[in-house]
């Protein structure tokens, strides 16, 4: 059976912390994440596509766009959250350490599945770029 992959990329910029991390990661930083996004199907729509790049953009990207774009992330249990979320509303306080694994793995299985509810298509992978030289992903 054939496999087909639409593949969207798509970039923001995010700050964060990994907190617990003894290195230069648990200081608050930034990157502009680049983010693959992957939707698999066996079979393709009557137009030959296994989705619309324009429906990717339209509810996964825009959620990214509304959610952590120019924001700070940090996990909950981090003691900074509650302190710098009322000094700055744009800190986003997330449920899970903000490494690049736990946000693929975030928009994989909450966001995805959430923004693409009554789509007949399934995201199978994220893939985030944080720098040039490392990226993280997490698959279905
Ligand atoms: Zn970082």
């Amino acid at each position: 059976m054939p496999k087909f992959s639409a593949v969207r990329k798509h970039e923001i910029q995010t700050g964060h912390r990994v907190y617990g991390h003894e290195g230069q990661c648990g200081n608050l930083h930034g990157h502009s994440y680049v983010f693959d996004i992957y939707c698999l199907a066996n079979s393709l729509d009557n137009l030959g596509m296994v989705i619309d790049f324009s429906v990717i953009k339209n509810t996964i990207c825009n959620w990214l766009d509304d959610n952590y774009d120019h924001r700070m992330l940090l996990w909950k249990d981090d003691p900074l959250a509650k302190e710098l979320v009322c000094l700055d509303p744009s800190v986003v306080i997330v449920p899970y350490n903000p490494t690049a694994e736990n946000i693929a793995h975030y928009i994989l299985t909450i966001v995805a599945p959430q923004v693409l509810h009554n789509i007949n298509v399934k995201v199978t992978k994220v893939v985030i770029k944080e720098t040039a030289r490392c990226s993280a992903s997490c698959e279905l």
